[in-house]
């Protein structure tokens, strides 16, 4: 599933080759995708509309239109946005098509391609955020757009209770951080999945504050990651490369890179996977 770092990249690939030109035509195929407005609203809010910003909070892609509506995108589990020449044959599961007006005579389409059908085309006023993405409002801190260092993060987990990892999940809590950089973060903060967060020291804290925005950082520049079981890419239809860099995700049996002393182990808690070492993680 794309998190923090995956959606980024797309924002930057939206900002960079979408912001700016008019959508000369719409094509919305699969209704699932564009379930919570309907295919009318979304058609007619985009068509001959500008996106003249790329923007995001957590894993909510916000693009601002010259019309005053706005078009929001989330990949949930498989959602893909590429931009291809018109005319290109186009990958199963496109389900909405933006066509971008002629520039240096060249016509291209912005695709929102999704197998698994969770993803999400929004366009809507903005005046009524509240009413159509009631969730946005309940979004914590974002790590990377927001101010973000240990006073914030103590804030964000004070009056919390129990394991860390679900917490650093709940996007009430911190908004953009999924299963694969909860493992990575947790990690280099010596950390393990099911420590309690009364029990953190304000270092510790200090600690895990530093290594979200690390990882998180590192993980955009290195254009997210991509894994054999997801379909990650990003506009330009580019894989990620942070999964070199993983210590823990995907490493169960292998060897701890950090202590080189044990093996990483893998758990399932409340059906997602958990991957950690037993020797530096406590
Ligand atoms: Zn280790």
């Amino acid at each position: 599933m794309p998190e923090l770092p995956e959606v980024e990249t797309v924002r930057r690939g939206i900002e960079s080759r979408v912001v700016g030109r008019r959508i000369s035509h719409v094509e919305v195929g699969r209704e699932r995708s564009v379930r919570r407005v309907g295919k009318e609203a979304v058609i007619h809010g985009l068509l001959g509309a500008t996106l003249v910003s790329a923007r995001r909070r957590g894993k909510y892609i916000l693009c601002d239109l010259d019309t005053g509506e706005q078009l929001m995108i989330h990949l949930r589990m498989s959602g893909r946005v590429l931009v291809e020449k018109a005319g290109t044959k186009r990958p199963p599961h496109t389900h909405v098509v933006l066509t971008l007006a002629e520039r240096d005579g060249v016509i291209e389409e912005m695709w929102f391609v999704d197998p698994r059908t969770f993803g999400e085309v929004v366009v809507f006023d903005p005046a009524h955020t509240a009413e159509v993405l009631p969730e946005l409002a309940r979004l914590g801190v974002d790590p990377i757009v927001d101010e973000f260092n240990a006073d914030v993060l103590a804030r964000a987990l004070r009056g919390r209770r129990g394991a860390l990892k679900p917490l650093l999940l709940n996007q009430h809590v911190v908004a953009g951080i999924g299963n694969i950089y909860a493992d990575e973060i947790l990690h280099l903060a010596g950390l393990r999945w099911n420590r309690t967060v009364d029990s953190l020291s304000r270092k510790k804290i200090n600690e895990l504050a530093t290594h979200i925005s690390e990882v998180l950082t590192q993980a955009i520049e290195a254009g997210g990651s991509t894994l054999q079981d997801t379909q990650y890419v990003d506009i330009e239809g580019n894989v990620g490369s942070f999964q070199e860099n993983h210590r823990v995700y995907g490493r169960e049996g292998q060897g701890c890179i950090t202590c080189g002393k044990v093996s990483i182990r893998r758990v399932i808690v409340a059906g997602r996977s958990t991957s950690y070492c037993p020797r530096c993680q406590k």
